[in-house]
């Protein structure tokens, strides 16, 4: 967060260059030599504020959304809720922003005005509490990313239960309507979808609702390959049973932009260990129990002792490490008299 204090200085230091400053009288001016010796003291003064809790800075900064879908992770993240027209079908696995959160809802409630009968936009995996990786998806860890269930026609709008897509439960006019509901919020940068699919809804597109081929093109990537990456629909393997959206999000993107991914561990790891009492270190490969310590700046015997681990315990990649306030070692102690 030090690169948020330096842009802070930056526009402190520009606003003294405003021409409203420029018309102030003379005599309030120092001379220049004077000003990064000032600048550099108030950088000081505020390094030397104590930090504010992370409870406080989560609630005054929005959820920022840190490097790339594949490789980054979401500070400050707000869960998904229940609301009209969403139904949550992992609790635990919807993390993400509140520009996300508002365009599901809007989709959501466009779809069921245009099409009446009460069925719900079912929503799969988002992102975990502080993003990262998660199986078995390869991306979804900066909580932009989301799996929605296609709508089906033939069950009931209460039926939240697994169906097989099939060609003859495919409900081609409401996903168009979600897709149409996507692209005029605007919230969409890409979506995965079979290209069997996009080719269900081309043919619906063109023959109801009269739709041309060059109205399609920056829509669809069929038929002109199921993959072609300037359309805003992509064929992506393993999509036939649910489609995935990557959100727009400029703003968890503008404020992602301030961390790196080791900050926004940190920031996270403040904010759960302050709400929950316990951050949970996701085992990459490559991860040792020696890093993951000194990652979080907590001592090794603790770590081991938290997780009832051995000296031989073997870490296997998605395993959980729980990572607690240390008790800050033996120093503390030698203080009491
Ligand atoms: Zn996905």
């Amino acid at each position: 967060m030090r690169k948020a204090r330096v842009t802070l200085l930056a526009m402190a230091a520009l606003l003294c260059a405003t021409p409203a400053a420029a018309v102030t009288p003379d005599r309030l001016f120092q001379p220049v030599g004077v000003w990064p010796a000032v600048g550099a003291a108030l950088l000081r003064a505020w390094d030397a504020l104590p930090a504010p809790p992370a409870t406080w800075r989560a609630a005054l900064l929005p959820a920022a959304a840190v490097g790339e879908p594949g490789r980054g992770r979401l500070v400050y993240g707000i869960p998904l809720t229940p609301s009209e027209g969403i139904y949550i079908r992992n609790p635990g696995e919807v993390w993400t922003t509140t520009e996300v959160i508002a365009a599901l809802r809007e989709a959501a409630r466009l779809v069921r005005v245009r099409h009446p009968g009460g069925f719900d936009l079912v929503v799969g995996d988002i992102a975990m509490r502080g993003g990262g990786g998660f199986r078995p998806h390869k991306t979804h860890q900066t909580g932009l990313d989301a799996d929605l269930r296609y709508y089906q026609t033939g069950i009931e709008p209460g039926d939240y239960s697994y169906h097989f897509v099939t060609e003859a439960n495919f409900d081609t006019p409401r996903v168009w309507a979600l897709l149409q509901a996507l692209i005029e919020i605007d919230a969409a940068d890409r979506i995965f979808m079979d290209v069997r699919h996009q080719r269900r809804l081309f043919q619906y597109a063109t023959g109801e609702l009269g739709l041309s081929r060059d109205d399609l093109y920056p829509i669809l990537s069929y038929p002109h390959g199921g993959s072609r990456k300037d359309a805003l629909v992509r064929h992506v393997r393993g999509h036939h049973n649910h489609l995935h959206v990557r959100f727009r999000a400029p703003l968890a993107h503008a404020v992602g932009a301030l961390f790196t991914i080791d900050e926004a561990v940190t920031a996270q790891r403040e904010l759960d260990l302050e709400e929950l009492g316990r951050f949970d270190h996701v085992v990459r490969r490559g991860d040792t129990l020696g890093a993951i310590a000194s990652l979080h700046a907590v001592d090794l015997g603790e770590l081991r002792r938290w997780n009832h681990l051995g000296k031989r315990s073997i870490l296997r990649p998605g395993k959980v490490i729980v990572v607690r306030r240390g008790s800050g070692g033996a120093d503390d102690e030698t203080m009491i008299p």
